[in-house]
């Protein structure tokens, strides 16, 4: 009798530890992979005196120095470090391929007007919220600079309003964590950072369309606008926007790792 009691313990156990071990996998966000904006031969846009690809890579740099020394067990993934030329079929697969848990995007904005200044936020997709397809049409463009781009972005034309809307079916399962995200960062911008949050938006950017994770784009200010330029070109304000989205993330992380 006693032996059977033990064998049923011991099955038990046996139980309950193969079941910890496959059944409840803790999620832990662990690799963020950072990307920042055009590069080499492709500077963005521009304002007065700056390019957005240097803009992009001082707040990307940033972003990553602050969290490597505040989230010790998160590794960081840039997609360049230097001034390069990165496709954006590159970009994307650098993500997926180290199996990334977010991937965050760094940009910097323009318009022909001047006074418009302020912050956006991009998920991928369309409709659900207001979009600008301009940004994206910007954003896409540099595939035209790409060798044998017609074959290898199959036909999509980054300057047609058809092709963003394509997008839409595309990073939907991601979306409700992107959205999370993304909105974290803009109240950060806005009520941190004291920056004119110009809310999160939709559009079909083709560098999030392929990343197989949460993924934002992140347009931190408008170099057409004097005093934007000016704070996006100062160390003070490029740290400030770098802690701004590093705490939308932290703030992520602990959100959904409490969903365990
Ligand atoms: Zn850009």
């Amino acid at each position: 009798m006693k032996n059977i009691i033990y064998i049923i313990c011991f099955s038990f156990f046996l139980l309950t530890v193969s079941f910890n071990g496959a059944g409840l996998k803790q999620y832990r966000l662990k690799k963020v992979v950072i990307d920042a904006g055009h590069g080499g031969k492709d500077p963005g846009t521009h304002g007065v005196f700056s390019k957005e690809k240097d803009i992009a890579l001082n707040i990307a740099l940033e972003l990553g120095r602050i969290i490597e020394e505040n989230m010790k067990d998160v590794e960081v993934i840039y997609t360049r470090k230097d001034d390069q030329f990165i496709e954006l079929e590159q970009r994307a697969a650098i993500a997926n391929q180290n199996d990334a848990d977010v991937f965050i995007s760094i940009h910097a904005n323009a318009i022909g007007i001047k006074s418009v200044h302020g912050t956006e936020t991009y998920v991928m997709g369309t409709n659900k919220i207001e979009g600008n397809i301009e940004v994206a049409k910007r954003e896409n463009a540099v595939i035209l600079m790409e060798e044998n781009y017609e074959e290898r972005y199959e036909g999509f034309d980054p300057l047609s309003p058809e092709s963003h809307i394509l997008f839409s079916l595309y990073q939907h399962a991601y979306l409700n964590n992107s959205l999370l995200l993304a909105g974290k960062i803009e109240k950060q911008f806005k009520e941190r950072v004291g920056r004119r949050s110009r809310g999160v938006k939709q559009d079909g950017f083709w560098v999030l369309w392929r990343t197989s994770m949460p993924s934002v784009l992140v347009e931190v200010g408008y170099l057409t606008n004097t005093t934007e330029e000016k704070y996006l070109n100062d160390r003070l304000g490029r740290v400030y926007l770098a802690s701004g989205i590093y705490r939308a993330l932290r703030d992520y992380k602990a959100e959904i790792e409490s969903m365990n």
